[in-house]
């Protein structure tokens, strides 16, 4: 593992974490959330479907289908 500069992350984390919970209050109640990035919508992966096999499913989360928005459930 390389230095990191924690001062740049903490900044952008903290930023993105707000943007996140805002997000995934949305789209926990059924709304239809779009990325901000290519505006098509959110999928939500519930952490129920990792039941299963936990290898084989992703992790739950909300996720854009192009791959440009990526929040995991588990920071929150
Ligand atoms: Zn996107």
């Amino acid at each position: 593992m390389s230095e990191v500069d924690f001062s740049k992350l903490n900044k952008i984390t903290a930023k993105s974490f707000n943007d996140q919970k805002a997000i995934i209050k949305k789209v926990m109640l059924g709304r239809e959330v779009k990325c901000k990035v290519c505006q098509k919508a959110l999928i939500l992966v519930p952490p129920t479907s990792s039941k299963s096999s936990a290898k084989a499913t992703p992790q739950s989360g909300i996720y854009c289908p192009n791959g440009c928005t990526d929040i995991e459930l588990d920071m929150i």
